[in-house]
């Protein structure tokens, strides 16, 4: 019974990746992306769901992007066909869902021919997600109780529509039209000719529940004049259920929708800080500065690890010094018992909430997030005199501190615990969104990612957008470095912390918002 063919894992997941939002996968379709051997996915998949794949996974994009195709469907199956037969997991993720206008049916077909084993991982198809991301449900009591999915891709030469027009124009209340943008003319012509009002209400959503989404509201009438600008990909809904958006647009009104917002931080520190955006409806361009890396050396640190029980102090000013000092902590086959009796200080909540994942507490931590104030905060809690202080630190980190705390008396270890440099990051695109006015807000969220955004993006080139974006920074150091490279911050953290920056952000935002700016 338990012969080759069960041992075997060949097995095909045709999986809707839902409509745009990563956040909209299901839990069945974000398991297969994870175990699969291989993903063949197709443009309209959010990208950062590929994160989610195994570092070894074998990932191929296969994208139809309108009539410009990467991989004629006949490929597409053979190879999902090829792929599993070697033994493999393949998920083959899809836009939506696999079934609406996907061409999953096709590729099922190809696969049980092929004897290729498949399931199916149904997501959430664009008819839904997007009218309900621009606040328009599909149905509702009051206004329908028929709600139709419609492609809008058919060719207007042939002589017998597929569709029939008569039929849907005033049989079904919510009409939903796929790939329906070239064709909206031809559209809005076939449903009034049947019989549908011309003063319908109807909207164009383009890039649903994105953070580009693009929604435009007319009627019968004037929808296309309204949506002549509109670009595929695009839903167009037409039906009283339109007019609820004035009630339930609750997505667009999001305080950072349709900003977009440039993260410069380490690749690894990003996320916090994009997903704090992200969550406040701005588009976030990742596109890292700096990069965390060992020092050439760790002898100063492991120095100072194996004098511990001698050491009064710890301070910590970053959470890659909190990160790089422990690990080299247990690297050396140390523990927290180490640090029986050193006092830490950290810098701010990031780096003691840093600490704390250590299981360790912080006894001191001042009330403004600069090195300048750490000074004060440690004056107050101890005689600082004779004591010896360690700071595990990058190697490009101010000297203002170390020397204060020395002028005190104490006796600094100012050591190099992990570099700053600058990331290699080649991502032309940026340049180019700057200089097309597409970005709105850069942020800086340290001297080192200001000093580093000018290297990548080169000093000669600012010219070329510095009018037309906006400078925020986390704090004093870092402004003062970016007015010292001749970049104009405009907004600035009053809390020198990622929660303090969003703040500074959004209420610039509502600002120029209620200013008409
Ligand atoms: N299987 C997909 C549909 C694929 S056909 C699904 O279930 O959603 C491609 C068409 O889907 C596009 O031309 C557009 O009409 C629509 N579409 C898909 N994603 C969209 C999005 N995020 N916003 C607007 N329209 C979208």
């Amino acid at each position: 019974m338990y012969g080759k063919e069960t041992m075997n894992q060949k097995i095909v997941y045709l999986v809707g990746a839902g409509p745009g939002d990563p956040g909209l996968i299901t839990v069945k379709g974000l398991s297969c992306i994870k175990k699969a051997d291989v993903i063949v996915y197709d443009y309209l998949v959010s990208k950062s769901l590929l994160k989610n794949a195994r570092v070894d996974a074998e990932i191929i994009y296969v994208g139809k992007q309108g009539s410009r195709h990467t991989m004629e469907q006949e490929d597409i199956n053979k190879l999902i066909a090829d792929k599993a037969k070697e033994n493999k997991i393949v998920t083959r993720l899809k836009g939506g869902d696999p079934y609406v206008f996907g061409r999953g049916g096709e590729e099922g077909i190809y696969l049980k021919e092929q004897d290729v084993p498949f399931e199916v991982v149904p997501g959430i198809t664009a008819a839904i997600a997007t009218p309900a991301y621009a606040g328009i449900p599909v149905t509702h009591r009051s206004c329908t109780s028929t709600f139709g999915l419609i492609t809008g891709h058919e060719d207007p030469t042939k002589n017998q529509s597929d569709i029939d027009w008569e039929k849907i124009s005033t049989g079904i209340g919510t009409l939903t039209f796929y790939m329906g943008i070239k064709n909206l003319p031809n559209i809005v012509e076939q449903l009034t000719r049947h019989g549908r009002p011309k003063d319908t209400p109807a909207a164009v959503i383009r890039w649903g529940t994105t953070t580009s989404q693009k929604t435009v509201v007319g009627t019968l009438s004037n929808i296309v004049e309204k949506a002549k600008d509109i670009k595929p990909p695009a839903i167009t809904i037409v039906g009283e259920v339109v007019k609820l958006r004035d009630q339930l647009n609750w997505f667009e009104t999001k305080p950072l929708f349709g900003k977009t917002i440039i993260v410069t931080r380490s690749r690894d520190q990003a996320s916090e800080f994009s997903d704090r955006l992200v969550e406040l409806g701005a588009n976030v361009i990742e596109f890292p500065t700096i990069r965390i890396t060992k020092p050439d050396t760790f002898m100063p640190l492991d120095n100072e690890i194996n004098r511990l029980e001698s050491t009064d102090w710890v301070i910590f000013t970053s959470v890659n010094g909190v990160e790089s000092f422990f690990q080299r902590m247990f690297s050396l086959d140390r523990d927290v018992r180490d640090l029986k009796g050193v006092k830490i200080c950290a810098i701010g909540p990031a780096t003691t909430e840093k600490v704390r994942e250590f299981h360790v507490r912080v006894d001191c931590q001042p009330p403004k997030y600069v090195a300048e104030s750490v000074v004060e905060a440690l004056k107050k809690v101890d005689d600082l005199k004779g004591k010896h202080i360690l700071m595990p630190r990058t190697d490009i980190a101010r000297s203002y501190l170390p020397e204060e705390l020395q002028k005190l008396g104490a006796d600094v270890a100012d050591v190099i615990a992990y570099k700053t440099i600058v990331a290699d990051n080649r991502d032309g695109t940026v340049l180019e969104n700057l200089k097309n006015g597409e970005v709105d807000i850069v942020t800086f969220t340290s001297s080192s990612t200001v000093r580093n955004f000018v290297k990548i993006i080169g000093k000669d080139n600012f010219d070329g957008f510095k009018e037309k974006v906006q400078f925020a920074s986390i704090g004093p150091i870092t402004t003062e470095t970016a007015e010292e490279m001749n970049i104009k911050v405009s907004i600035k953290a009053e809390d020198y912390t990622i929660p303090g920056l969003v703040k500074a952000i959004v209420d610039d935002v509502k600002k120029r918002k209620e200013g008409g700016i």
